[in-house]
């Protein structure tokens, strides 16, 4: 028994679909089949799109959250990290001058003299450099205002007095006129005595080892670093601790011994 043919007749195809009843051909039905894929894919390349800008925006959120989570951390903790690393006016072990904290036993009376106080700038601090004022009985404001009157050519960084009083007569970013060829990296101090031996009292010799302990702090130095003037140029200064050597070596002992004791 031959089968019969039940596929689509052109009639029945042609029937087959129908949009509000009408009937589509198969012409028709490719068509729609190249609109819904061409529709199909607009969907897919619009999505795409959309993840693109997402992943996008997100990477840029997450850059904005680091930036104000860095600027967050610098303002609350590593503002002082930054204050730490070396940036100073004065290099030597990272010195920050505009940092220091000074103690209220330095008085600050900086001359204005501008012969004496001629605003080099000091930029390394490697020494510090030890004088005697070589005028027996002179207080450290009388030697502060001598570096101050017309026509006189030197000043120290410190002058320290009879009694104990240590005077400033120079910012510390400024050179002195002190200390020969080491006035480029060396910080001054004049001592007041009492005679003409030029051996310092003992309350000025306790002054000056407060104060260069102080400096020694502030600069990262040690008792190695203290100088006479005469190991720069072979002036008799201080005119004691060159003719006793062994007075030297105490006086740099009793820095180093002082800055273990506080370290
Ligand atoms: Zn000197």
């Amino acid at each position: 028994m031959p089968v019969k043919y039940e596929g689509p007749t052109t009639e029945m195809e042609k029937a087959e679909t129908s949009v509000f009843g009408i009937p589509v051909s198969r012409q028709d039905k490719l068509e729609d089949e190249r609109i819904r894929r061409e529709v199909q894919q607009k969907r897919l390349e619009r999505t795409q799109r959309r993840q693109r800008r997402n992943r996008r925006r997100l990477l840029a959120g997450a850059w904005a959250a680091a930036a104000v989570a860095l600027m967050v951390s610098y303002h609350f903790g590593l503002r002082a990290l930054w204050y730490a690393a070396p940036k100073g006016d004065i290099s030597n072990g990272g010195v920050d001058i505009s940092q220091i904290r000074y103690p209220d036993w330095i008085d600050q009376a900086f001359i204005e003299n501008p012969v004496a106080r001629t605003g080099t700038p000091l930029t390394e601090v490697k020494d510090l450099a030890i004088h005697y004022v070589g005028n027996p009985g002179s207080s450290a404001m009388g030697n502060r205002n001598y570096f101050n009157s017309e026509g006189v050519e030197v000043c120290s960084h410190f002058v320290v007095g009879l009694e104990g009083e240590v005077i400033q007569c120079l910012p510390l970013n400024e050179q002195s006129v002190a200390t020969n060829q080491r006035n480029k990296d060396t910080i001054s101090i004049e001592v007041c005595h009492p005679d003409e031996t030029g051996k310092y009292s003992e309350v000025t010799y306790n002054a000056l080892i407060r104060l260069v302990t102080w400096l020694c702090r502030q600069f990262h130095l040690t008792q190695e670093n203290l100088i006479r003037h005469y190991d720069v140029s072979g002036k008799l200064c201080p005119l004691y601790y060159v003719q006793h050597e062994d007075a030297w070596l105490q006086l740099k002992e009793d820095v180093g011994e002082e800055l273990n004791a506080y370290r």
